[in-house]
C-alpha cells in the first residue's frame, strides 16, 4: 500500500559538538521520511524545491520507489535550514532559516496522489496540513502528523483544528509540554488524547518512544550507539519507517504497531550514523532487518 508524504525538502548546514559539520547537504523532514518509508512500501511526495536543486538529489529519490510527480520546481531557492547540536545531542538550535520557496507552499495533490491509504503530514503549517486532508479522496486507513514548537506557539488554533481530524500525532517530548502544558509526559499524553488524535507516539531522542493510546502505553529504547553522528532526521525516518512498516503489512493491529514502532526505531539508529541522508545510500533492507533482530533480544526479559 503507498504512503503519501506532504513536507519539506531542504539543504541542511548541521554543526555537531564532535564530528565537525557539514554544509548545504540534502535534509527536510519529507526527504527523511519518503527515503525510510520507501524500504517498506511506495511513496508519494509533495513538496516544493528551487531552481538550485540538484538533478544528482533527485535522482537519489527517484531511485527509491518515490514517485516524485508532486515535487515542484519554483522559481528562486530551495529552503534552507542550518542547526547546532549542544554536548547533549538531544538539544538543538536554530541558528538559520531562510523559507525562499517555501515561504509560498500551498501544497496541491496531484490526481494519483489522493487516494492514499497512508497519509504522513510532515511539519509545515498546520493550516497547510488541513488543506492536504481537504484534498484528499476519502478516507485513508490512517493519517499522521508531527508539527514543532514554532507552530504550536504560533498557529495553536489551526493545530487544535488539525488534531481533531488524524489518527496519529507524532511529536517529541518538548512539543508534548506545549502542546498540553503538562510537564509529565504522561500527564501531557493524556491531554493530547483528549484533544483528537488516536493515538500518540512522543519521541525521547536516544531515551527512546513511548507510545499512548487511550488502553495502552508501551515503551521502546533508542538502539544503544556508541556514537551519534548527526541526529537530524531521526524522528522524520522514525515515522518514515513506522508507517512503511504499517503500509507494507496493511496491519493496525496493537500487535502490529508494536512492531512497526521498532522498525521507526531501527530506521532512526541508522540516519544518525552518518550526516544528511548518507547511511541510507548504502543501508538494505537486510541491514534493517539484522538490526531488528538485535533490537528484539535487547528488549527481551
Ligand atoms: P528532525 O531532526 O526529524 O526534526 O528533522 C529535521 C529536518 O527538518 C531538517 O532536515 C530540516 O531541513 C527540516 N526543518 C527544520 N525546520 C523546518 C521548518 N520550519 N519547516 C520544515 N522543515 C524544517
Amino acid at each position: 500500500m503507498s504512503i503519501l508524504v506532504v513536507g519539506s525538502v531542504a539543504f541542511d548546514t548541521i554543526e555537531t559538538p564532535h564530528h565537525g559539520r557539514a554544509d548545504e547537504v540534502l535534509g527536510g523532514s519529507a526527504s527523511y521520511f519518503a527515503v525510510a518509508a520507501s524500504y517498506f512500501a511506495p511513496v508519494k511526495l509533495v513538496a516544493v524545491i528551487g531552481e538550485d536543486f540538484p538533478t544528482r538529489e533527485r535522482d537519489f529519490l527517484a531511485s527509491r520507489n518515490i514517485d516524485l510527480s508532486g515535487l515542484t520546481v519554483a522559481p528562486g531557492r530551495t529552503f534552507r535550514w542550518t542547526g547546532r547540536y549542544h554536548e547533549d545531542m538531544n538539544v538543538r538550535d536554530t541558528l538559520d532559516l531562510q523559507l525562499n520557496v517555501f515561504s509560498d507552499f500551498s501544497p496541491v495533490l496531484p490526481d494519483g496522489f489522493r487516494d492514499a491509504p497512508f497519509v504522513f503530514l510532515a511539519n509545515i503549517n498546520p493550516g497547510l496540513q488541513g488543506g492536504v486532508l481537504d484534498q484528499l479522496a476519502g478516507p485513508p486507513k490512517m493519517i499522521a502528523c508531527d508539527t514543532i514548537s514554532h507552530w504550536i506557539e504560533g498557529a495553536r488554533s489551526e493545530l487544535l483544528a488539525l488534531l481533531k481530524r488524524v489518527d496519529l500525532f507524532v511529536i517529541n517530548d518538548e512539543e508534548a509540554r506545549l502542546v498540553s502544558g503538562e510537564r509529565n509526559v504522561v500527564r501531557a499524553a493524556r491531554k493530547i488524547l483528549d484533544l483528537g488524535p488516536k493515538s500518540l507516539l512522543i519521541k525521547r531522542g536516544e531515551y527512546g518512544v513511548l507510545s499512548f493510546s487511550p488502553n495502552s502505553i508501551f515503551a521502546v529504547p533508542a538502539y544503544p550507539l556508541e556514537e551519534v553522528f548527526d541526529p537530524t532526521g531521526a524522528g522524520d525516518s522514525f515515522a518514515g519507517g513506522f508507517l512503511g512498516y504499517l503500509a507494507q503489512t496493511n496491519d493496525l493491529s496493537e500487535a502490529n504497531l508494536r512492531k512497526a514502532i521498532v522498525y521507526g526505531s531501527v530506521v532512526a539508529s541508522f540516519v544518525v550514523e552518518d550526516f544528511s541522508l548518507r547511511r541510507l545510500h548504502t543501508l538494505t533492507r537486510d541491514d534493517i532487518e539484522r538490526r531488528y533482530r538485535q533490537f528484539v533480544s535487547l528488549t527481551e526479559f
